[in-house]
């Protein structure tokens, strides 16, 4: 078909669909096309006679195009909602996680409103964690990592757009940080290196996902640095694999941490594996 003929906007959904496309995903590519709100489906409905523009059709198909190769639908709009935050992203960061939301919840647990609890967020990437951590408790004194300057360059952006007084530091781990901190968090890489799955996820940072033969490199060095860093009594919350609550329950213990459990997430997979260092 002539991308370059006039087509109404079900049609051109519908022919997203037939290239490949998600429907979700060619509802969402479409709205922001046409500058809506990308949640509003309902507008789609209600315009399904409008008349495409050629500018309009074609930008659709370098997006469709994009979208086939495999890149998150956030890196081609440039946003994704975390914890009711909108974050802006790109490849320089990976993409958020709704499964990421079982560890900010976790943490709010832990992080009674309107004290001046010392949080740390490791390998914050986007800022997601820290910042939707920084919004739900704003007495919170919220310092976030990251090993790479383009993900604190994102980071930061995203905190001075959301205007959360978030701390941003470069370090590696906790290298940086003298803390004490009552509250750790972080969602490190954890894909094993050779892991099948990797192969869908070549658009994102590869230092951000993995982390060496068993996926588990950077959880046991956090695991290993955390004590020196956490108050007495302060909790390390870790995000990891769907088969590694095991493993890390395991290093938490060897490594001296009590009341050591697991979470799960929204699939009921358990993703958060935390403990307290003994006060
Ligand atoms: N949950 C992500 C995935 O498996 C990985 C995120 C991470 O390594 N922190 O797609």
């Amino acid at each position: 078909m002539n991308p370059h003929a006039p087509i109404t906007l079900a049609q051109s959904l519908q022919r997203a669909q037939t290239q490949g496309l998600a429907r979700m995903d060619a509802q969402v590519l479409h709205l922001h096309a046409l500058g809506r709100e990308t949640h509003d489906r309902a507008w789609l409905l209600a315009h399904d006679r409008d008349e495409l523009s050629a500018a309009t059709l074609e930008r659709l198909d370098s997006w469709f195009q994009r979208r086939q190769a495999g890149e998150p639908i956030a890196y081609i709009t440039g946003f994704k909602e975390f914890f009711g935050l909108r974050l802006q992203v790109d490849a320089r960061v990976l993409d958020p996680r709704p499964d990421t939301e079982t560890l900010v919840e976790w943490a709010l647990e832990l992080l009674p409103q309107g004290q001046p609890t010392r949080v740390l967020d490791l390998g914050t990437g986007s800022g997601a964690v820290a910042l939707a951590l920084q919004h739900e408790r704003p007495g919170c004194l919220v310092t976030a990592v990251d090993a790479s300057h383009g993900a604190l360059s994102v980071a930061k952006a995203n905190a001075q757009r959301l205007q959360l007084a978030v701390q941003f530091v470069h370090s590696h781990w906790m290298d940086a940080v003298p803390g004490p901190f009552e509250v750790v968090v972080s969602n490190p890489p954890y894909v094993a290196e050779g892991d099948p799955h990797l192969a869908a996820l070549t658009h994102e940072p590869l230092q951000a996902l993995t982390s060496g033969p068993d996926g588990l490199d950077d959880i046991r060095q956090i695991i290993a640095q955390a004590p020196s860093r956490l108050a007495p009594g302060g909790w390390l919350l870790l995000e990891h694999g769907w088969d590694q609550a095991g493993p890390v329950q395991e290093l938490l213990r060897s490594a001296g941490f009590e009341q050591v459990q697991s979470r799960r997430d929204l699939a009921g997979i358990e993703r958060c594996t935390g403990g307290v260092r003994a006060p």
